[in-house]
């Protein structure tokens, strides 16, 4: 086997001298080849870059014909150089013209040579181009030189990225990785946000890809690894991060591939082979990016990420840059572009500098989309791979109720969202003229609509809604931005302060309803590995009565004698409920004894989101002022779908028959007892859905506030009643109908009305 000379490094450093030379693209290109050819005893090195057009074109090339430079393209998948672009994969034949893939192209006089070694040049995941090497004889090029050539790759990569090469580049053949791209996701909202990307784990940019000194970068990744091991051992120990099980279990994963050998060996090989530490950590990154975009199955899809998310970290040890921005000041409209978010983490950045955000996951009903909506973000999920794409400073359109994000969009596009912002704008204008009008139907049904709200700060728009009050206040939600557990004081003042805004308009306070992916930093709670049924929620109120008592007792005080609603989560017995009746009776009378106001009317109310409950709604009703569903929830448990994780929770649609029946069910029994029956779970707040609900009896929608307008609007051109028959006799009919979805499809065509 020919032994390269003086191996990789010599190569690289080569490499360097020739980038600093003021050399037109061109020329520039053609040392490079000339460089890798001699240096790895090769007859040929050639040099194929991607094009927009999914074309991969001769830029350079030693030892091929100089006429086909540039003449000579193959698609992607199209013979080996094809193949090696499409499956990103480096590939090493003895024997290339044996290889039923290989393409033979007579212009650049290929014909003598039958070893061939070929890499992808890849960036952020993606191919920019392949570098090929081949010789005459047949031989088999050993790992090393694999190796040797995915690094120098990494260098052309980022050559390719930084524009190095644009005056070679032909019009229509833009091969920079920064063009434009548009994402089709899942939308979470409504609304346009224009804006540029703040990238919530701020990738760090490696600028220094050649070593001076090997053994000096062999040392500071050594040091690096070891401070990255410490600090993943130390979280997992101390349970600095969020205590849910998700969590410890990317941690775990992290542990497991810190220590991984093999991760560690690649890492070495590289800085060995020329690279900086930096430089030798997005070269194995590459290969992760690379695999994790062709990658099926979501288990191994996930470990992937969580590799990359690593080698990030093990960055930014070598960087020094620990923080990243996050905690740094947001630029005007900022658009956080993450992989995924908790809610705490969403409330940790200034609102009022933030538009928008864009998931790689998530689910339109996950709390961080939920509290997205209540502070009037625009939200889209599942845009796959936006992240690697993304850069901080990027510009970026957001269109929820597309679900669709513009990177970097061109002018036209981004003049025709300026043009629909004007419509939105106008769409908005016009809800607002219809905030005062009754919300009633064409045949008379009066529909209450309400607020879904969790922090005082969205609670003035319901002066722009006309909703009627708030059917819902999470009051978790304070508690998850405070930086501390709010005193006895501070919560009177936050619900007096609600109240004042609402002014006579009801209220319900929902008490604390934290567990779940509603996580209160500064509480820790045990691991759980189901935590959305887990200790969460009432649960923990009744086990931890001291918490319950000082919000009830807050709550009671800020009412002032002023009536006070009060609602009850999670409840999944009745017993549950007469308990908490029974805390919320001592902290009356405690208050009476006391000499001071009391409420002038208190209600207390249930709701109904875990399935248990609805078999004994006989039990509950009698003791309840009022209940209300989360559907959310009470269709997370009643599918078994867990609803943040939309790989399930779509292929169960909540107004099919099953769940539609459950909630008339819940109708019926409200109607018999004489109790008022609100739906708070985000089904609301969806024309087609609420349509559903309207259908089945329910006139109490509670939603988030941007869903205020449209649903008002669908409901003064509705005509409710021969919908509510033919509801009711599909729900009779049972499986053999038309699905209730589409049968309501229909109505609304019927009547022309206005659903997006
Ligand atoms: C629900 O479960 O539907 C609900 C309204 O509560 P949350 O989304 O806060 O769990
Ligand atoms: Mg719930």
């Amino acid at each position: 086997m020919a032994t390269a000379i003086g191996g990789p490094r010599v190569l690289l450093r080569q490499l360097r001298e020739v980038m600093a030379e003021p050399l037109p693209s061109q020329e520039r290109l053609d040392k490079i080849v000339d460089l890798i050819a001699v240096n790895m005893r090769t007859d040929v090195c050639s040099f194929y870059v991607l094009r927009d057009d999914g074309a991969l074109e001769l830029f350079a090339t030693h030892g091929l014909k100089l006429e086909s430079v540039h003449l000579t393209t193959l698609r992607l998948g199209e013979g080996l150089v094809g193949l090696i672009a499409a499956e990103a994969e480096p590939l090493a034949l003895e024997n290339a013209p044996a290889h039923p893939a290989f393409a033979y192209r007579p212009e650049t006089g290929e014909d003598p040579f039958n070893a061939f070694l070929g890499v992808p040049v890849l960036r952020a995941g993606q191919t920019l181009g392949v570098l090929v090497v081949q010789n005459r004889d047949r031989r088999v090029y050993g790992e090393d030189e694999t190796e040797a050539l995915l690094t120098t790759a990494t260098i052309l990569a980022e050559m390719v990225a930084t524009s190095e090469f644009d005056s070679l580049i032909k019009p229509g053949s833009d091969i920079d990785l920064r063009r434009p791209r548009t994402f089709a996701g899942a939308s979470f909202t409504d609304g346009i946000a224009l804006g540029q990307v703040v990238l919530h784990d701020p990738r760090v940019v490696v600028s220094n890809f050649i070593a001076e000194d090997t053994d000096t970068e062999l040392r500071r990744l050594e040091e690096a690894i070891r401070t990255m091991r410490v600090s993943i051992d130390d979280m997992l120990e101390h349970g600095d991060m969020q205590p849910s099980s998700d969590h410890r279990e990317i941690l775990e994963s992290y542990r497991m591939f810190a220590y991984d050998r093999g991760w560690v060996d690649r890492l070495n090989e590289a800085v060995r082979n020329g690279l900086t530490a930096e430089a030798a950590v997005e070269r194995v990154q590459n290969d992760t990016r690379a695999r994790m975009q062709r990658q099926a199955d979501p288990y191994i899809r996930d470990r992937l990420h969580d590799l990359d998310d690593l080698a990030n970290r093990l960055l930014r040890v070598l960087t020094g840059d620990h923080e990243g921005i996050r905690f740094k000041e947001l630029p005007e409209n900022a658009i956080l572009v993450a992989r995924n978010m908790g809610p705490a983490e969403l409330l940790e950045y200034d609102r009022t500098k933030l538009r928008a955000i864009v998931l790689e996951e998530g689910a339109s009903i996950s709390h961080v989309a939920i509290i997205a909506r209540s502070l009037g973000l625009v939200a889209v999920g599942q845009a796959e791979n936006i992240v690697s794409m993304s850069e901080t400073g990027d510009a970026i359109i957001v269109d929820g109720p597309a679900g669709q994000v513009h990177l970097r969009p061109t002018p036209e596009v981004e003049q025709s969202y300026v043009d629909k912002v004007r419509i939105t704008a106008k769409r908005r204008a016009h809800y607002l003229a219809l905030r005062s009008r009754p919300s009633v139907t064409q045949d008379n049904v009066e529909i209450t609509l309400l607020h879904n709200s969790g922090l005082v700060a969205d609670l003035p728009m319901l002066n722009d809604t006309g909703a009627v009050g708030v059917g819902l206040f999470r009051t978790e939600l304070q508690f998850m931005i405070a930086s501390k557990l709010p005193r006895l004081n501070e919560q009177i003042d936050l619900y007096a302060e609600a109240l004042r805004i609402v002014g006579d308009r009801p209220i319900v306070f929902r008490l604390l309803d934290i567990g779940g992916d509603k996580v209160i930093p500064y509480m820790r709670s045990a691991v759980e590995e189901n935590p959305a049924m887990g200790w969460r929620s009432l649960r923990l109120a009744l086990d931890r009565p001291g918490l319950l008592r000082t919000q009830v007792r807050a709550l009671l005080m800020a009412a002032n004698g002023r009536p006070m609603k009060i609602l009850v989560p999670m409840v999944t017995e009745t017993n549950e409920f007469r308990q908490t009746k029974l805390v919320v009776r001592k902290e009356l009378e405690r208050l009476e004894r006391a000499g001071q106001r009391v409420p002038e009317r208190l209600e207390l109310g249930a709701m109904i989101e875990v399935p248990s409950l609805l078999f004994e709604l006989d039990q509950l009703l009698p003791e309840a002022d009022f209940v209300s569903i989360g559907s959310n929830d009470l269709v997370q448990f009643l599918t078994a779908a867990d609803r943040a994780n939309p790989r399930v929770a779509k292929s169960y649609d909540p107004i099919a028959m099953p769940r539609l029946r459950v909630f008339r069910h819940v109708v019926d029994m409200a109607k018999r007892f004489n109790v008022p029956l609100t739906m708070c779970g985000e089904l609301a707040g969806k024309p087609m859905e609420a349509l559903a609900l309207m259908a089945i009896g329910m006139n109490r929608l509670s939603m988030g506030p941007p869903s205020i307008g449209p649903i008002k609007e669908m409901i003064l051109g509705l005509d409710l009643e021969p919908i509510r028959r033919s509801v009711a006799a599909a729900l009779l009919e049972g499986s053999d109908g038309m699905p209730i979805r589409e049968l309501l499809t229909e109505w609304v065509e019927r009547q022309n009305l206005p659903i997006a």
